[in-house]
């Protein structure tokens, strides 16, 4: 049994025409023509939001794939480091659950999502505090990712933030070891403020320190989701310690000083 070489070769011409159009056929639906496609459109995702683990990477890994939590990408510390995608960047997945940032809220829907394999903090033998530095290698493989993220969706710099800046009530990672410093000088983030700007605005804010209100409008043109209650209570104390941890690692108490405001004021100022 033959075809008719003609039938046979005009079904070929129609199959091919229709991958080069790029047609699909819905199932048991029309035919849907992806032929035409509109200049106005662009990626859904506007934001990047950094994490660390807590758990070792075995553990991480386990949560991420088979609990109620997610991420897109998973850099371990493996040597050297590997990158797991969990979820597509088309999909959502399920890391920041109540945050803000911009105005824009629950972030899931609008971010990638990395964490990163890292301890968090310990406490040393006399009660302390002791916060683990990444390794060169994690941020060395995390850079170019960020990258390749930040240019396929056209993320703006000040968009790539840490899991703490957009749910400071309840986090707090990727923490004050994190180099935020590195990722600015690496054009991913914003510039660093400048230093002799904010020795500047220092003397003033010694000189005048200011108000709770003060702190929370610099604060929420930052980026935050602040309540301005017009007191230091513990939300501002929340946000200004991850505030802290992202610009003055060195002491993050969550307390108004004049380098914490200095530096906002550096970096929020019109
Ligand atoms: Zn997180």
């Amino acid at each position: 049994m033959h075809a008719p070489l003609h039938a046979l070769t005009a079904t070929l011409l129609a199959l091919t025409t229709l991958a080069l159009a790029g047609c699909a056929l819905a199932p048991n639906g029309p035919a849907i023509d992806d032929s035409r496609r509109a200049r106005g459109q662009d990626s859904r995702v506007l934001f990047v939001v950094l994490h660390y683990t807590v758990g070792d990477f075995r553990r991480a890994m386990q949560v991420l794939t088979e609990g109620e939590v997610s991420a897109h990408y998973l850099l371990s510390d493996e040597v050297p480091p590997r990158i797991y995608r969990l979820v597509d960047e088309t999909r959502r997945a399920w890391h920041s659950g109540n945050s803000a940032w911009q105005g824009h809220r629950l972030l899931n829907a609008s971010s990638i999502g990395i964490e990163i394999v890292h301890p968090g903090p310990r406490t040393d033998g006399e009660g302390r505090r002791v916060d683990i530095p990444f390794p060169e290698a994690q941020i060395e493989a995390l850079i170019p990712l960020l990258r390749d993220i930040a240019a396929r969706h056209a993320i703006r710099p000040e968009r790539i933030l840490g899991h703490g800046e957009v749910s400071p009530s309840y986090k707090e990672d990727p923490g004050p070891t994190f180099p935020w410093r590195r990722l600015a000088e690496a054009g991913l983030t914003p510039p660093w403020p400048d230093a002799a700007a904010v020795t500047a605005q220092q003397a003033l804010f010694e000189a005048a320190p200011p108000e709770a209100a003060w702190y929370q409008q610099a604060l929420a043109r930052h980026g935050y989701a602040v309540e301005p209650s017009g007191s230091f209570d513990a939300q501002t104390a929340r946000v200004l310690m991850n505030f802290q941890m992202r610009y003055r690692p060195v002491r993050f108490d969550g307390r108004p000083d004049a380098e914490t405001a200095a530096l906002l004021q550096v970096l929020t100022r019109p």
